[in-house]
């Protein structure tokens, strides 16, 4: 196949001064870029439903063969020609077929797809979702930056932040994400950035992210969302202004529980940033993985609203029960934040969270007597997962700190998964009257 079967767009080339003053040396910024690197500007799928763009956005049908759907390029490199030494010249590497590392076909489809769903200008698409989170991180904060972040966060960020920022000069301060108060009174003067959770694990906080966004260009800081909990079709966080948004496509996007994979979407600017830092740390996604996660999404629209129902149905299911203490779901009215949750979501996910009455121990017979929901830590994938947190998500904290996040004996984190509604409620029924028999 000749290079120019897989057409790219131009962008201007990098200035005089900086090709030729030492002082200018580095990537150029202020280089007009378009949105991209994209195959085919005229996709016709931008504004269209999100089933519609799930199946048909960024994919590649190959127009050598005409097979539908984007082939695996399993290739490392690609071969060079003046176009592509031109590009490497002027600084566009990452719009042109060099080597993998730097973009391949496989990753280019997907990205077009995670970019229109998130309704980004760019996208790129990562090895996981803590490569795409750490490679936010090191491309956007320089030594002796400060970052406010959630006191309820996903373990591995947590780590990052408390074992990783301080041999490199960074810090960060943990608040409630629910109290935007809070929130700007943690930020000091070498604050540049708010990393938050759109949806909170295991409690399913709602973080109110215009507010933050609000304080944050108050403060001309920068504020990243991990999206992970909710999805696009739950929530878009660059529609309210955010920066950055990162997911683990190993959850909701891929939604099959068969792959590890991370996301970053944004303004292209930001984008080009990101990108030259995964080169360096080496997190892009492989061609074959690129293919199952393109392949995943196209029924992500799909999934999603099959998730959103099934979630509310046992919300509802678990609330009216007596061997239940307590529900945690957005959709139900007596979440703490439900009325962010209408004015913010689109839907409400397919998490739900409850404590069962007698502890952990209760919380232990109840998964055992679970036949359909599947006793296993992550979630997003069309078969539902039950964990307990204390155990699992959140064993690294210590109780205080579980106790002061609301973290209490006997919660139960499940994910709800694309079964039929009534097999899970009845499942659930029969595992709770059998918890109780137990007891
Ligand atoms: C799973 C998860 C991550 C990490 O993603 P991986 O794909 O496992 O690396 C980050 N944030 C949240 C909220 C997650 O649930």
């Amino acid at each position: 196949m000749k290079q120019t079967a897989l057409p790219s767009r131009r962008t201007p080339p990098m200035s005089e001064e900086s090709r030729t003053n030492p002082q200018a040396w580095g990537p150029e910024m202020s280089r007009v870029r378009e949105p991209g690197p994209l195959f085919d500007a005229s996709r016709p799928y931008l504004h269209q439903g999100v089933s519609t763009r799930s199946v048909h956005a960024g994919q590649y049908d190959d127009p050598l063969t005409g097979a539908i759907g984007t082939p695996i390029y399993q290739n490392s490199t690609f071969y060079l020609n003046p176009t592509t030494y031109e590009a490497v010249k002027d600084g566009r590497a990452r719009e042109h077929f060099i080597y993998a590392r730097y973009g391949n076909p496989s990753q280019w489809a997907l990205q077009e797809k995670l970019a229109n769903l998130d309704q980004a200008e760019s996208a790129l698409a990562f090895s996981s979702g803590m490569a795409a989170i750490s490679t936010a991180l090191f491309a956007l904060l320089e030594r002796g930056a400060h970052v406010v972040t959630s006191r309820d966060l996903y373990g591995g960020t947590y780590n990052l932040f408390n074992e990783d920022f301080p041999d490199r000069g960074l810090s960060a301060t943990y608040v409630d994400p629910t109290d935007p108060a809070a929130v700007e009174a943690a930020i000091r003067p070498e604050t540049k950035l708010l990393f938050f959770e759109s949806l909170t694990n295991p409690l399913l906080k709602l973080t109110p992210v215009r507010e933050l966004v609000a304080i944050a260009k108050r403060r001309k800081i920068r504020v990243v969302i991990d999206n992970t909990f909710l999805s696009p079709l739950n929530y878009r966080p660059l529609e309210d202004g955010v920066d950055l948004v990162v997911h683990s496509a190993s959850k909701y996007l891929n939604g099959h529980s068969d792959l590890i994979a991370g996301v970053a979407a944004g303004s292209r600017k930001l984008l080009d940033r990101l990108w030259a830092q995964m080169l360096k740390l080496g997190g892009n996604l492989d061609p074959h993985a690129c293919f199952l996660l393109e392949r995943g999404l196209k029924t992500y629209a799909l999934r999603l609203r099959a998730q959103n129902h099934n979630a509310a149905a046992l919300a509802r299911f678990l609330e009216s029960r007596e061997e239940v203490a307590r529900v945690y779901y957005p959709g139900l009215e007596n979440h703490r934040q439900h009325a962010l949750a209408l004015e913010m979501l689109d839907g409400h996910g397919g998490m739900v969270a409850f404590e069962v009455k007698g502890g952990d121990a209760a919380a232990h017979r109840l998964l055992a007597n679970l036949n359909l929901a599947k006793e296993a830590t992550s979630l997003g994938g069309v078969e539902s997962l039950v964990s307990l947190p204390y155990n699992t998500s959140q064993a690294g904290l210590t109780s205080s700190q579980r106790r002061a996040i609301g973290i209490n004996p006997g919660l139960v984190r499940l994910s709800v998964g694309i079964e039929d509604a009534q097999d899970l409620i009845e499942d659930m029924k029969q595992a709770l009257q059998a918890m109780e028999a137990s007891s």
